[in-house]
């Protein structure tokens, strides 16, 4: 369904994105429900020859593509340069009703954060589409990353796993947020989302990062204090340390993804997500930090 403007510029661009989840129809927890799967988003934009897409070959991996790689595997005959490209990245927020389930779970997915595991992900599959046909076909040639054929997880780097296009990083670029300890995105919307992100031949300015370093907005690394995710983590997954990816991996293969088959959908899900509530970055950026003055 079509419910925006022809975007051609980056507030149709936003617009467009509102519009899609601002459609009960296309915006459901699950199917028939009239309840929303994702509150409204934030949506950001990076240009597309920042060096911080370079410099995600060493902090994400070697194998990550810069927005360039990404639109030349869809567009292979183009003449585009990294400075015609804008990456577009937006953050799904969980609505308050998941949260709230969520945050009462110890040691197990809740429902309703399964259903947007689930149907909450397919929803973000269909906009990260339904972007690239509309810009498409109004002249902005576009793609979506992770919907390539190409776009794969990969595994040995330096970070155990990655993939070949992290949407959790182009957000970031594009000034919507900072890692925590736990690796999740703290954006203005908090830690509870889920993000998309398409790459556009579009000369769209950039949106100030209003951030100096990668991990600003977590309690833990500004503060030295925190760590209520590693309290909400059943798997010990989380450290001051930071993040076990493996050990997280096997939590969610091993416990919540078969016990979401099992008990809530009738079909496997890899859903965890519990250090993504009940913390102080659930919903926004920690007050505590809002209180400070901005470094940098
Ligand atoms: S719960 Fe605390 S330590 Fe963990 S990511 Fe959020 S702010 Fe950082
Ligand atoms: S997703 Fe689950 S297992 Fe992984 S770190 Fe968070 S709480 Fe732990």
């Amino acid at each position: 369904m079509n419910t925006s403007p022809s975007p051609r510029d980056p507030q149709d661009v936003s617009a467009l994105i509102h519009a899609f989840l601002a459609a009960p129809e296309q915006n459901r927890i699950e199917p028939g429900s009239l309840e929303p799967a994702w509150d409204a988003p934030l949506v950001g934009i990076a240009r597309g020859d920042d060096p911080i897409f370079e410099s995600y070959k060493v902090h994400v991996d070697p194998r990550h593509w810069t927005p360039l790689e990404a639109f030349r595997l869809a567009f292979p005959n183009t003449d585009a340069t990294a400075a015609e490209l804008a990456v577009v990245a937006w953050i799904l927020p969980q609505t308050e009703a998941v949260r709230r389930d969520h945050r009462k779970e110890k040691e197990l997915p809740s429902r309703r954060w399964a259903l947007t595991r689930k149907y909450g992900e397919e929803i973000n599959a269909a906009l990260r589409d339904h972007a690239v046909r509309e810009l498409c076909a109004a002249g902005v040639q576009a793609c979506a990353p992770v919907r390539l054929k190409d776009w794969t997880r990969v595994e040995g780097g330096p970070f155990v796993f990655a993939s070949t296009w992290s949407e959790r990083h182009a957000a970031h670029a594009a000034g919507l947020g900072t890692f925590g300890l736990c690796d999740g995105l703290i954006t203005p919307l908090g830690k509870a989302i889920r993000v998309g992100t398409l790459v556009a031949r579009a000369a769209w300015p950039a949106t100030p990062r209003p951030y100096a370093g990668h991990r600003d907005w977590c309690l833990f690394f500004a503060t030295g204090k925190c760590g209520a995710c590693i309290r909400r983590c059943p798997a010990g997954a989380l450290s001051t340390a930071g993040h076990d990816k493996p050990r997280c991996k096997a939590y969610i293969r091993g416990v919540t993804s078969p016990y979401v088959e099992r008990e809530l959908l009738g079909a496997p899900v890899n859903a965890c997500g519990l250090c993504q509530t009940g913390v102080p970055c659930e919903k926004g950026i920690p007050a505590a930090l809002l209180k400070r003055p901005a470094k940098g």
